[in-house]
């Protein structure tokens, strides 16, 4: 299993899913074909599949460990979810916690669940079936989410007319762990674990974080799905069809790209094929990408 360091913290990454998702086409509001056709050299077949026209996707959590915590960052999709019209989150069985162990990490050892947004394949994994019922997989662990996310969410679920897949989201993986009274709750900036700070990062959902590590000199950023797939590092306007507030969200995306250039901090969004990790460049008022292939080879810094 890939292991990479920032400084002195250790970065594995958990395999939920990996292959094709939506179509290109379909998933990018703003999808122009010959801006699209122009990126294809790089992007096939590792990042797009042109005989579906799909985008290559991959559903991962991030586990960190600093030395003192464990924290996994965003949960996937979990097992056993019924989510109607979204049959590739729907009654999944997939051997994520096998996974996790592998790891060397059980699910009682991890300290925090730091939930970037609360979209289906982020909070999945936050709780289990256990005799019927949903109870939190990590039970010594304080999930981070962000409130104005939460209360987003919490609305939406009771909505008479809202997604059924995302009643469904909010009610069997995000009320279970508020009422077991493990959820914290965030606003704002905030440092966390002595390596993280918590940023906001809105737009893709209304109120989605980011996480910014840094150790030794060394800084990694987690985005969330601040950017899906690596085409929108040059194409950076472009939305995800999921994104909630597209003008914000693109904000929030050229933010993101130019503090990693600045910062020489390493990208490490929650869907991105193999590597799965990538540095930034910026040339004027657009970003270019510069694949970690050092890293991915297991040849950590
Ligand atoms: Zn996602």
């Amino acid at each position: 299993m890939q292991d990479r360091h920032i400084g002195d913290v250790r970065v594995m990454r958990i395999e939920e899913q990996m292959g094709p998702g939506f179509p290109a086409k379909d998933f990018f509001p703003e999808f122009d074909a010959d801006t699209f056709a122009a990126e294809q050299h790089w992007l096939a077949p590792g990042y797009y599949q042109p005989e579906s026209g799909k985008l290559m996707t991959s559903i991962h959590s991030w586990l960190v460990r600093t030395g003192k915590y464990t924290v996994l960052i965003d949960s996937c999709s979990g097992n056993h979810k019924p989510r109607p019209g979204m049959p590739r989150f729907d009654m999944l069985n997939t051997p994520y916690l096998d996974r996790l162990r592998e790891a060397g990490v059980q699910p009682e050892e991890i300290d925090f669940v730091m939930c970037t947004h609360l979209h289906v394949d982020h909070v999945g994994w936050n709780t289990r079936l256990e005799n019927g019922k949903w109870v939190p997989t990590f039970p010594n662990a304080r999930y981070v989410m962000s409130r104005t996310d939460h209360d987003h969410w919490a609305a939406v679920a009771k909505r008479p007319d809202s997604v059924p897949y995302e009643v469904n989201t909010y009610n069997d993986s995000v009320l279970p762990i508020v009422e077991a009274r493990k959820a914290e709750f965030v606003a704002g900036e905030h440092a966390m674990c002595g390596c993280f700070k918590i940023k906001p990062a809105p737009g893709h959902t209304p109120g989605q974080i980011r996480l910014d590590l840094e150790s030794r000199g060394k800084r990694a950023i987690f985005p969330g799905d601040a950017l899906h797939n690596p085409v929108q590092v040059p194409l950076w306007k472009w939305n995800s069809r999921f994104c909630d507030d597209l003008d914000l969200a693109r904000k929030t995306r050229n933010t993101l790209l130019g503090d990693c250039a600045e910062q020489g901090a390493l990208l490490m969004p929650a869907h991105f094929a193999p590597p799965h990790a990538v540095y930034v460049k910026a040339k004027g008022d657009r970003f270019a990408l510069d694949w970690d292939f050092d890293n991915a080879r297991g040849r950590v810094s």
